[in-house]
């Protein structure tokens, strides 16, 4: 089956908003396994619309349409695609009683502009709308179909999910999986060394960008429910396979999530010593339900005073290695494991800018270190990418790795880049 997107309204146009709702059409057409073969944007203007769905009509399948279905002059979708599907349109008793019913709720009367939102196709089907007051349409005509949507997004997307997507998925005969598999690292990294995964049609894979890691998502079409999902499984191994360690898990809000489980699975509890985090891994452990039984407190220790009096570190380590370096950071780690009497601590200290830049360590220079009873880790990571010195973004990266440092340490897996220790030993140069 071949569609084409058509969203109505001269905002869009003038640039006043995104046309959001196109990209989430396209993305939920192409999980149907229907090939979108054009997007197009038209103003309120019935002439115009009108040559689009003529064209549209003649080369594609399925027309799916957002916006212009409101009670102004000018919202004139329902009308054009009437005409052009030759299908004509009837007062619809019942819609109308709902839209007066809509209305009387908020204290209003409608008006009889309102009365054009009740016509529904004679020969296809009103969409019922519970979330707003104009119905959308299914017209058909021999083998071409239209859905007329709202240009609301939270309205058009609950019709297209309610209505329009399992009436598509009956003619398509199938049913969808999805599943998303987070894997830590940038999109052009993961892209290189996956990019063979990404072209294949069932399943589907897409990548989203986010904050010092990426998603997967992964949808499969097949017959049944079951089948559907184990083709999704089958294809998130492969990307597993290839992507190694740093795809950390699939269908979890983010890595804290990840993290709390497996130090739950172990029954294990962590502390944090956070410098230039400021709190935020602590923040993102116990954004967790149930975090309390894996994490008890942890320490912000921002001034130099507060990692020697609530950590124990040697003011003399400070003075020779500068407080921003991997033995500070180790011994954050192994003052925090003492004092806190948790199986495991992390500890964080780097430079998060704008200023504060030393010789060989610019903004972005962050130490991480874990500390256990066996063993420890340690490793420097840049995060100023690209001279991109948001700090904001220098400390939720920062935040990130300390969390992978942790799950890395549970799992008994080495460090991404950095060095394993043994409880005591001095920190060489990371
Ligand atoms: P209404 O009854 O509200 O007039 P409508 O179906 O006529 O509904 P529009 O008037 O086209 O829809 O759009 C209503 C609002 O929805 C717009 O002001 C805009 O904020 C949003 N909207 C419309 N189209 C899109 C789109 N393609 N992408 C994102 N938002 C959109
Ligand atoms: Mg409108």
């Amino acid at each position: 089956m071949t569609a084409e997107i058509i969203c109505v309204g001269t905002e869009l146009l003038l640039g006043d908003i995104v046309n959001t709702n196109a990209q989430f059409l396209s993305r939920e057409l192409a999980e149907l396994g229907i090939t979108v073969l054009h997007q197009q944007v038209v103003g309120d203007n019935p002439a115009r619309l009108r040559a689009i769905v003529e064209e549209a009509k003649q080369r594609s399948d399925l027309l799916v349409f957002s916006g212009g279905l409101g009670p102004t002059a000018d919202d004139l979708t329902k009308e054009t695609v009437a005409e052009v599907f030759g299908d004509p349109l009837h007062f619809d008793e019942t819609e109308w009683d709902k839209i007066v019913a809509f209305f009387a709720r908020t204290g209003r009367t409608p008006s009889e502009n309102n009365r054009k939102q009740a016509m529904v196709p004679a020969r296809g089907h009103k969409l019922p709308n519970d979330h707003g007051t104009a119905p959308g349409a299914w017209f058909e005509d021999g083998p071409h179909a239209a859905a007329l949507l709202p240009g609301v997004p939270r309205e058009m997307k609950a019709m297209w999910t309610e209505q329009v997507r399992p009436l598509l998925q009956k003619r398509q005969n199938c049913t969808i999986h999805s599943m998303t598999l987070r894997v830590l690292g940038g999109e052009s990294s993961i892209a290189a060394k996956a990019a063979p995964l990404f072209e294949s049609e069932n399943p589907t894979a897409a990548i989203y960008c986010k904050t010092g890691e990426s998603e997967i998502r992964v949808t499969a079409r097949a017959a049944t429910e079951a089948g559907a999902e184990a083709l999704c499984a089958e294809h998130v191994a492969r990307f597993r396979a290839v992507l190694g360690d740093n795809a950390y898990d699939v269908d979890v809000p983010g890595l804290a999530y990840t993290v709390v489980r497996l130090l739950k699975e172990r029954g294990l509890h962590v502390t944090t010593a956070e410098s230039c985090t400021g709190g935020l891994v602590a923040e993102k452990l116990t954004d967790v339900p149930g975090a309390s039984e894996v994490f008890g407190f942890g320490f912000v220790t921002y001034a130099e005073t507060a990692k020697s009096r609530l950590l124990g570190v040697d003011p003399a380590l400070i003075e020779r290695c500068n407080v921003v370096s991997g033995p500070v950071a180790v011994a954050m780690a192994r003052g925090a494991l003492a004092a806190s009497g948790a199986d495991l601590a992390i500890g964080i200290t780097g430079l998060a800018g704008p200023g504060g830049a030393l010789p060989g360590k610019p903004v972005g220079t962050v130490y991480l270190a874990g500390a256990d009873a066996r063993t420890g880790q340690a490793r420097l990571v840049r995060l100023a990418i690209g001279g991109y010195q948001e700090r904001s973004v220098i400390r939720a990266r920062a935040a990130l790795y300390a969390l992978d440092m942790i799950r890395r340490m549970t799992l008994g897996l080495a460090p991404d880049g950095g060095v394993v220790l043994d409880p005591g030993q001095d920190v060489p140069e990371l």
